[in-house]
């Protein structure tokens, strides 16, 4: 085919790092700046927390999972206000980030049952548009084949006090004593677990984003895309 009528290949980009560690924001501006979709995978296992919570399943029990994640359907939807995350048809969004579905997320993402419906979920999202993707095995599972891998770290510390700052600019407000907790426990869940575990992938560029602001974590990343683009 002539090269200038072929479509362009769809491009991804898949940033993957601890909670707290920038990436919703350095993902979402990236997505932007590319024109690619964003597909933030954190909010699909925080809607079948939700989904768990709504259905007073047993978090610890493989068959009522297996069952749950039968019977739901999950959707993204892109709006004006941003992305918003559809359970059964019903925009749960403001539910997502509650602390104690940050727990359950993470505590259903350690079970295999749950890592498999979403693993085809994901996939089905982000087939054929050019996406940045962000979570914790993007490169390593979901997209192994991504043409740019990012692993995005930060300061603990830092992160507890980012992920405070935003719920608190949320209206919630936990102290920043039990967010840096929760942020603790989550790590050892995501890092510890036998399904993929959070970890760069091996082909990652790790960026350390403690003293970087978004917008210069955004330029290091696009120094590496735009030459692949
Ligand atoms: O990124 P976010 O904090 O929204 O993710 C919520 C939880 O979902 C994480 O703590 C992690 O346990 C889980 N998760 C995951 N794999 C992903 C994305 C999120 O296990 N790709």
């Amino acid at each position: 085919m002539d090269p200038v009528t072929q479509p362009r290949r769809a491009m991804v980009v898949t940033i993957d790092g601890p909670a707290g560690s920038g990436k919703t924001t350095v993902s979402k501006l990236l997505a932007r700046r590319l024109g690619y979709r964003y597909l933030d995978t954190g909010a699909l296992y925080r809607a079948v927390a939700v989904a768990v919570q709504q259905s007073d399943a047993n978090p610890d029990d493989d068959t009522a999972l297996a069952a749950l994640c039968g019977r739901i359907h999950l959707d993204l939807q892109e709006t004006a206000d941003g992305a918003r995350v559809l359970l059964d048809g019903k925009d749960i969004t403001g539910a997502l980030r509650a602390p104690a579905i940050s727990l359950l997320a993470s505590t259903i993402s350690a079970r295999p049952v749950v890592r498999t419906f979403l693993l085809e979920t994901q996939r089905t999202l982000g087939a054929q548009k050019s996406l940045v993707a962000e979570g914790r095995d993007m490169g390593t599972v979901v997209f192994p084949h991504a043409e740019a891998k990012f692993y995005l770290d930060a300061d603990p510390r830092i992160r507890a006090r980012r992920r405070f700052e935003e719920l608190q600019a949320a209206g919630s407000g936990p102290s920043l004593t039990v967010v840096e907790q929760e942020m603790v426990q989550r790590d050892r869940n995501d890092t510890t677990r036998s399904v993929s575990p959070l970890k760069p992938a091996a082909d990652a560029i790790r960026i350390d984003a403690s003293d970087l602001t978004a917008e210069q974590v955004v330029g290091r990343m696009l120094e590496r895309i735009l030459p692949l683009a």
